[in-house]
């Protein structure tokens, strides 16, 4: 009978995967398929699309870890099928992530007595734990404001107009204001003065950036604190202080120890951090650490007592892996604060002979600092003839990863690449990448202009937003164009909405 049956009718174990009639049509996308698929076969397809995708290790605009050691691996391996919240079967699961809170809390200088235990909780990322900390902000002025009768339906927090796209929606889901610190040309962070001037009776906190998104830069948390304290006493507030130090809090306590940013200031009343930047794990950890249990208000915390014992829950998820909790202790307690430095001092070395190179081809500013995130961020000194979004789509050519984007507002004409320096960068590499960039810069410097003349034109539209001081765009130099040049206009505006899309798109995912 063998012979008579069809092609799609004989047993499938015989053919070869990828002239199988699964592999033949393309892969379901809308509808899940009637028949199932043999797993090899499944596992194929996924895999070879994934080929595609970039490679983590080179992705060089994300902070988020892409290298943890084979035996933490395995760890992470064996603790996939371990839901987190079930802290009654998984208790030593639950007490790792109470000794990381505490580690974590005592390297922030939590006023802490030696074995007391700190408050604080393990989320998904540091965007979970700002809306905790945000919503612990908020109830903590409703319920001042209600107990001195005065209105509490208009809260708002100010910070930088430098925040991640985090705050933005901590703001919009939870409805308060968000009062942003305009930066300025040359100075990328928020100015500690001009925040705690916009400081009013209704500013549920003022949230400091330890490591911006845009530079790596450090805020001035010390002086923040130092002005707002002085305005708390002249206006009888207590507007606190939450410091995002997303990236930075795995930094500075090991290359910057005397820098005060953290729970040394008064007014500093939590802290986030992402476990799976700095702090060396995978993504999927974040920690959230109040100053004491009296900064966040007991109503937001839920008492499971399944253990016997009383486990407090104040968390937006439930259900959770349990793999990034246990890579956490195991980096703690493997790395140690010797490890810890070790690292962060070879990222900071790395960052300086990547910043250096990049000087040497005379062609770029730096944007980013020597103190701070070890980030280099570098915008080209003549944009004339091309710029960094050039820059960075011909880098894909050689593999590498590196965002070009535009600073927040008002210093939005101001475009930059960015390079994260992780611990798995090394010299090499860096050194490696300042070679293909002069590549790309050598290559650019053949090709035609594409900004040339039309320049104001680019600026407008990675802007979104017209320039009215730019003359150019005032009709006083537009002359006559012929047939092509307006074809050519139009065909460069359009680049440039799409680029500023791809720019806008690179932002919101690069962490
Ligand atoms: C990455 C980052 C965030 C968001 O953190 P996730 O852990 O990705 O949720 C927030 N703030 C800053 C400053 C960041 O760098």
């Amino acid at each position: 009978m063998g012979l008579s049956k069809t092609f799609s009718e004989s047993d499938v174990s015989i053919h070869s995967t990828f002239a199988s009639r699964y592999v033949r049509d393309s892969a379901a996308k809308h509808k899940m398929p009637e028949n199932s698929t043999p797993k090899d076969v499944a596992y194929q397809m996924i895999n070879d699309e994934l080929m595609l995708d970039g490679k983590p290790r080179l992705n060089l605009a994300s902070f988020v870890t892409t290298w943890m050691e084979p035996e933490c691996d395995k760890l992470v391996m064996d603790s996939m099928n371990k839901n987190y919240v079930d802290m009654d079967e998984y208790p030593v699961t639950t007490e790792l992530q109470n000794r990381c809170v505490n580690m974590i809390a005592h390297l922030f200088n939590a006023p802490l007595e030696e074995s007391e235990a700190a408050m604080g909780v393990g989320t998904v990322g540091s965007s979970e734990a700002i809306m905790l900390a945000g919503l612990a902000f908020k109830r903590k002025w409703q319920n001042k404001r209600k107990a001195e009768g005065k209105p509490f339906d208009k809260p708002n927090i100010v910070t930088g107009a430098n925040v991640q796209v985090c705050w933005e929606k901590f703001a919009r889901y939870f409805e308060v204001e968000l009062k942003e610190v305009k930066v300025t040309e040359g100075y990328y962070v928020m100015d500690p003065a001009k925040a705690v001037e916009m400081v009013d009776e209704n500013t549920i906190c003022v949230a400091a950036i330890l490591g911006s998104t845009y530079n790596g830069e450090f805020e001035d948390v010390k002086l923040l604190n130092d002005l707002l304290l002085e305005k708390n006493k002249q206006t009888g507030w207590d507007t606190p202080i939450h410091v995002d130090a997303a990236s930075g809090g795995f930094i500075a306590p090991f290359l910057y120890p005397e820098l005060e940013w953290d729970f040394r200031l008064p007014l500093v009343k939590s802290i986030n951090v992402s476990g799976h930047k700095y702090g060396l794990v995978y993504a999927g950890v974040g920690w959230v650490i109040w100053r004491t249990k009296e900064d966040l208000p007991e109503e937001l915390i839920f008492h499971i007592n399944y253990l016997g014992s009383d486990q407090p829950t104040f968390t937006l998820n439930f259900s959770k892996g349990s793999s990034q909790i246990i890579a956490q202790y195991y980096q703690l307690i493997r790395l140690g604060y010797e490890g810890y430095r070790n690292i962060m001092e070879n990222c900071h070395n790395n960052a300086m002979v990547l910043k250096e190179g990049l000087e040497k081809t005379g062609r770029f500013d730096i944007l980013s600092k020597d103190i701070g995130v070890p980030v280099v961020a570098f915008s080209l000194k003549d944009r004339s003839r091309h710029d960094e979004f050039e820059v960075s789509e011909l880098l894909r050519r050689f593999g590498w990863i590196v965002p070009a984007y535009t600073m927040p507002a008002d210093a939005r004409h101001v475009s930059l690449l960015r390079v994260v320096i992780r611990e798995d960068f090394s010299c090499t590499l860096a050194e490696r990448l300042v070679i293909d960039i002069t590549k790309v810069l050598q290559e650019l410097d053949k090709l035609p202009p594409k900004n040339g003349e039309h320049e104001s034109h680019n600026k407008l539209s990675i802007n979104g937003e017209a320039d009215h001081q730019n003359g150019n765009l005032n009709g006083a130099v537009v002359t006559k164009k012929s047939e092509d040049e307006i074809k050519r206009d139009i065909a460069t505006h359009w680049r440039n909405i799409v680029m500023a899309k791809k720019a806008n798109k690179i932002m919101l995912s690069c962490s």
